[in-house]
């Protein structure tokens, strides 16, 4: 069995194991035992993985683009890529707005609930609220300054500022593009070893995954469900048909839409795919950050899909900041269920707004956990829906958020998938391992 089908098992059990441990847990108030004993090994592989992303993108990026020769190389699987983000980010939203148009699960709310709901939620929404005002008081190219940073060292030391890593690191490589070849070598060779040296230190991480991925589960858990677990029931009983649509959503568009793309643009069998991806996607489930997910991604796609390094190296830390279809997805049911939760009816104009902001707003998504709650402030804004009402929808959001940063995860692989087979960069471990005949 190859190493990362062991690995995806044994990360499976950590994960229902903490899951038990966590209901457990609340059921029998172990919340202190388990934040100070339990939770730090989720927190030590998380950190672990947040650590070699920012070096994981420089180092890759700019090999990668580095490696693509010349500029018209550089933009043609540029613009692949970003045309077919925006595609797949394009069909996420409808689906979304599909499924809650469908659906109504704002209907399905009691108003007593909801008074309740915005009560509890209240200082967390107010905290949020503020950090969404700061994104929108701003003009209107905002967007793209934030991608240029004025200084290196402060970009490098937030997370958050991933895409401006992104940003440096393309135009890095550009730079070494254009310089002459013998006098770019020396750094190339550096970056490319640098490369390497990422992905040995991934793997090392990946040794504790199971573990890490128990811990998170676990305290995660225990967080939501406090002392009380009967307060998740009662949130599930209320929102439940929320998180359904939510799910159903997610689900179309990881059962049909990347499906798609796999079988009518590449050669990949769609099983090869799912089980290379697997450990990606349950880090992605339990981390809920597709930054921190990203050297797992590379690594999977590179060497369970047979995606060449080049292509990965330039496709998934881009579409890791840029490319969040669950996430878009997501802000579309959500502020389509807030609308009718609040008894307020939605135009046709307004929700061809929801699909214009979510796009903007799921490029400008960070890959932490979270950010897309507070990107749905400006949307329900823009459509002129209190904003006030995330407070709704909070109390469940962190288990969404797992379910979205695994579709987030998926569709960038898929992309790099298509992308690579586009370019005739699709070595096919399977394919690879039938001896060739003479
Ligand atoms: N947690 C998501 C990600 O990292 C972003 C979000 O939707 O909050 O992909």
């Amino acid at each position: 069995m190859p190493w990362y089908r062991k690995l995806h098992w044994q990360i499976i059990i950590g994960l229902v194991l903490g899951l038990i441990y966590g209901v457990i847990a609340a059921a029998n108030g172990w919340v202190e035992f388990t934040d100070n004993w339990i939770t730090p090994f989720g927190t030590v592989f998380i950190n672990l993985l947040k650590l070699i992303a920012i070096p994981l993108i420089i180092a890759s990026l700019i090999t990668g683009v580095a490696s693509l020769s010349d500029l018209k190389k550089l933009s043609r699987i540029g613009g692949k890529t970003i045309g077919l983000y925006l595609c797949t980010t394009l069909v996420a939203l409808i689906i979304g707005l599909v499924v809650v148009n469908v659906l109504k699960p704002g209907n399905a709310v009691p108003p007593e609930m909801r008074q309740e709901l915005e009560q509890t939620y209240q200082g967390d929404m107010e905290s949020r609220i503020g950090i969404a005002d700061e994104a929108r008081d701003r003009v209107a190219l905002q967007p793209l300054i934030d991608i240029v940073p004025d200084n290196l060292f402060s970009s490098i030391s937030d997370n958050r500022n991933m895409l401006q890593v992104v940003f440096f690191s393309i135009f890095v490589g550009i730079g070494l593009i254009l310089m002459p070849r013998e006098k770019a070598q020396p750094l190339i060779t550096f970056f490319d070893s640098a490369n390497d040296l990422v992905i040995r230190l991934v793997e090392i991480i990946m040794f504790m995954a199971p573990i890490g991925v128990f811990g998170l589960l676990a305290g995660t858990i225990s967080s939501i469900a406090g002392d009380d677990p009967s307060q998740i029931v009662e949130l599930i009983g209320a929102l439940g048909y929320y998180c359904l649509a939510v799910i159903i959503g997610l689900f179309l568009h990881a059962a049909i839409t990347y499906p798609t793309l796999l079988k009518t643009l590449t050669p990949v069998k769609l099983s090869t795919f799912m089980k290379g991806m697997s450990a990606a996607q349950l880090v992605a489930f339990s981390t809920s950050s597709s930054g921190a997910t990203l050297p797992v991604t590379m690594e999977s796609v590179e060497k369970n899909i047979g995606v060449s390094e080049e292509v990965s190296s330039f496709v998934l830390p881009l579409g890791a900041t840029i490319n969040m279809d669950g996430t878009g997805l997501y802000q579309a049911i959500a502020a389509v269920f807030i609308a009718q939760a609040l008894g307020m009816d939605l135009s046709l104009t307004a929700q061809v707004v929801i699909v214009l902001t979510a796009m903007l707003a799921s490029i400008g998504t960070a890959a932490v956990p979270s950010a897309g709650i507070v990107m749905l402030v400006i949307i329900l804004e823009a459509i002129n829906v209190p904003s006030e009402g995330i407070a709704l929808i909070l109390g469940v959001d962190r288990i969404l958020d797992m379910l979205r940063t695994v579709v987030n995860v998926t569709g960038d692989a898929t992309v790099a998938t298509v992308v690579a087979a586009s370019e005739g960069q699709l070595d096919i471990p399977e394919l690879a391992a039938v001896p060739q005949t003479a």
